[in-house]
């Protein structure tokens, strides 16, 4: 892989460069003590002093909201819609998402990919570059080793850089073409790289579990108590799906302007939610928590790996730090390997 040298002093001139020709940038903000992503002016605005974001970047390609489509009733009474319409996605650059989130783009490729492929999601993925940045430190949420990730994974990312040194510059791997196309911008910013290793600069992220043993003993356990036992404290509140880079939950609504029009949009939705697969007669066929549990562990660790060849689960650990009942989903893993 192509490597280049960047010093932290020019980092936003070429952030600037970056932005020159109308595209969006998306970064790291922190505000009131909380790190997410923001579209960004300047990389004066860019913080990464943090772990891990509160939300991923997830929502750059699949966004909380979206509409689908608009339709308009007419006079006569026929309604003629106004399709989605791709022309209004912006060009746009992710800076700094971490390796566990840019690793999360496969899943959410396989799920909006698979059987049809999903236009809103593939037309966003097409006009996103994402820069990952590396870990360099690690907090006890992180699980990455042991769902197949790295702290310094290039997976998913267009541009990987690393900080190097004394933290006075970084790697740059370009991964793709158009990682390639967003360093030729930076001209003589970016310098060689030779003799430049990034592997002494990782997180040391320690390696909880065996995945392939935790995966055959889930597989087998569908009839268990463990499901029951792991979920007890379980809300159903859904904050570990919304900020789960690789959650692909969704529902379609309808939002209606009067009777003659409305916009018909996607919204975040979590299977760990009642209402998921409540059906209009009242039946709910997930209709106690631990089924709901089961169901996301299962689909993430099970149903996915046998359909699309991956996993639903990158390590990333939000879900552990965001639970407000702290359900801690490496030590739950964990105990499917004892069974
Ligand atoms: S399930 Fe939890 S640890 Fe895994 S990717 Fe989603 S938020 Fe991260
Ligand atoms: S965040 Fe915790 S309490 Fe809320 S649904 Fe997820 S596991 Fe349950």
């Amino acid at each position: 892989m192509e490597q280049k040298y960047i010093p932290k002093a020019s980092l936003k001139a070429w952030l600037g460069k970056v932005r020159d020709d109308g595209r969006r940038l998306y970064a790291p903000v922190t505000e009131n003590g909380k790190t997410s992503f923001r579209r960004v002016k300047s990389a004066d605005e860019i913080s990464m002093e943090h772990v891990q974001t509160a939300q991923s970047a997830k929502g750059v390609a699949f966004p909380r909201t979206e509409r689908l489509f608009s339709y308009v009733r007419q006079p006569d009474g026929d309604v003629t819609l106004q399709d989605y319409d791709p022309s209004a996605i912006p060009d746009t650059v992710v800076f700094g998402l971490r390796p566990c989130d840019a690793a999360a783009l496969k899943p959410l490729s396989g799920i909006f990919g698979w059987d049809t492929e999903d236009k809103p999601f593939s037309e966003r993925m097409r006009r996103v570059v994402f820069v990952g940045v590396s870990c360099s430190r690690c907090d006890a949420f992180c699980f990455c080793t042991s769902v197949g990730g790295h702290p310094g994974s290039a997976e998913g990312s267009d541009i990987l850089l690393t900080v190097v040194g004394d933290g006075e510059g970084y790697l740059a791997e370009i991964v793709t073409d158009r990682g390639r196309a967003l360093v030729e911008k930076g001209g003589d910013l970016f310098e060689s790289a030779t003799g430049i290793s990034k592997e002494d600069y990782l997180a040391e992220v320690p390696v909880r579990f065996s995945v392939e043993e935790v995966q055959r003993k889930m597989a087998g356990a569908f009839e268990g108590d463990i499901w029951k036992s792991q979920s007890a404290r379980c809300l159903g509140c859904g904050a570990c799906a919304f900020v789960c880079p690789a959650c692909a939950c969704f529902d379609i609504q309808e939002n209606a302007r009067g009777s003659g029009a409305g916009d018909r949009i996607r919204c975040w939705d979590s299977c760990g939610f009642s209402l998921f697969t409540l059906h209009t007669s009242g039946h709910n066929p997930r209709s106690t928590q631990s089924q709901r549990w089961r169901q996301r562990l299962l689909h993430k660790f099970c149903y996915m790996p046998q359909r699309l060849s991956v996993r639903g689960c990158t390590g990333c650990g939000r879900c552990s730090r965001a639970c407000p009942v702290d359900m801690n989903l490496a030590e739950h893993l964990g105990e499917f390997e004892h069974l």
